[in-house]
């Protein structure tokens, strides 16, 4: 040892082997920038930042003022435009177009989610090829229990979040920048060679919310599935209209949030709306991709009968039957330590509710061992799939069918 500090390159190197080590059931591909300071006072976040940004490629889905012939409506009201016939803008201000937040950004500032910047009048991501943590999960952990029931999902994140959710269970990587964990460049082949080596049949997106690196998840899809390698998604789903076009199109499966069915919720208990995410879940219902639902039950926020009431009516009046909704239990965390975990009974009258209303396949999750675990045919009221949590105990399905009454069951088996 010299004691001199080591380069940027060496010692992320160095944090690279820790990683592997320090990981413990999946690969930690990195650690918080504090550590880095701590073990190399030499690094810091805004040098990390700036390495960052001069690598970062240019993101999709945005508008310029510096962009010819610009569409003023594209950020402004008609009556802002009236009042100010013309106006000019010092420098090339950016609005990213990926998910409803619509933020502006002005030169070497960010969005709300951190993965995007603008670099000189060009919006960046920040987190296209930067994978911060890998694990590889069975399916029923995202939750999908309607695709490919005990599979394995190669499952990947970066930092970044659109969302601020208080009760947020993945909080140290949603509400990190991407600086905070440094990590070197993976390219979506590489990702796609990393599942297919693992006998991984699935990559997921989830963990942070996905869209922050919707460039990057879709070319993984697209490398991936030429190896028969399927790619689902876990979000929020506050991406706008248009990338979500292309996810549906490039994914086979997509679960979204339905976090509380009221826009006074989601505005102060996310920083989000309810009217996009509604949007979201009516277009991916309409394309080829799965679709199944998550809501999180948090006592004494969205756990009133009017709430689940209002989402079991909408679910079924605007979806139909047969898409599968998990009512999860909320365990305390990030900014709310002091709710108590979801009583059992709250879960199990927001699936009672759900199958009075019609909905055919309502979940009890994250109550491992709970009946509301178990799939039920339709037709004859069956099990037909018995699960434990994550795991798939028994399964009494014969082509998408049920084994005892040949009720079609909805969903991707094979
Ligand atoms: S993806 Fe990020 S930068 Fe783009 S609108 Fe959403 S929060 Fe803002």
């Amino acid at each position: 040892m010299t004691g001199q500090p080591l380069s940027r390159r060496e010692f992320l190197k160095q944090a690279a082997r820790y990683g592997v080590i320090l990981g413990g059931g999946g690969i930690a591909l990195s650690h918080p920038s504090w550590l880095l300071d701590l073990l190399n006072p030499g690094l810091n976040a805004a040098a990390l930042l700036n390495d960052l940004a001069k690598e970062a490629p240019r993101a999709r889905f945005w508008i310029s003022t510096a962009m010819p012939n610009p569409d003023c409506l594209g950020c402004h009201t008609p009556d802002e435009i009236a009042a100010e016939k013309t106006h000019a803008h010092e420098q090339a201000i950016v609005k990213c177009l990926l998910c409803a937040q619509g933020c502006m950004i002005k030169q070497g500032e960010r969005g709300k989610c951190r993965a995007r910047m603008n670099v000189k009048g060009e919006l960046r991501s920040l987190v296209y090829g930067r994978p911060i943590t890998i694990h590889v999960d069975p399916i029923e952990k995202k939750p999908f229990y309607h695709f490919l029931p005990g599979a394995n999902a190669y499952s990947l994140a970066t930092a970044g979040c659109p969302l601020a959710c208080k009760f947020c269970q993945n909080w140290e990587i949603s509400q990190a920048r991407p600086e905070d964990y440094p990590v070197d460049y993976v390219a979506p082949q590489a990702v796609a060679n990393a599942a297919a080596s693992r006998n991984a049949p699935i990559i997921a997106f989830t963990y942070n919310e996905p869209t922050v690196f919707a460039e990057y998840l879709l070319d993984i899809a697209r490398a991936a599935r030429p190896q028969n390698i399927r790619s689902v998604l876990v979000s929020c789903g506050f991406m706008n209209a248009e990338p979500l076009t292309e996810m549906c199109e490039a994914l086979d499966a997509i679960k979204i949030d339905l976090k509380g069915f009221s826009d006074d919720f989601y505005r102060d208990v996310a920083g989000a709306a309810l009217k996009p995410v509604l949007r979201s879940i009516k277009q991916a219902a309409k394309s080829a991709a799965h679709l199944e639902i998550v809501n999180l039950v948090v006592p004494t926020l969205n756990d009133s009968e009017e709430m689940l009431t209002g989402l079991a009516e909408w679910v079924m009046g605007e979806l139909g039957p047969d898409v599968p909704i998990h009512f999860t239990r909320f365990h305390p965390d990030y900014q709310l330590p002091n709710l108590p975990p979801t009583p059992v009974a709250t879960l199990e009258r927001a699936r009672a509710i759900a199958l009075q209303k019609g909905i055919h396949y309502p979940y009890v999750g994250n109550v491992p061992g709970h009946p509301g675990n178990n799939t039920y045919c339709p037709g004859c009221g069956s099990v037909i799939i018995r699960r434990s949590g994550f795991f798939v105990l028994e399964m009494q399905l014969k082509k998408g069918r049920c084994s005892f009454c040949n009720h079609p069951i909805a969903g991707v088996w094979a």
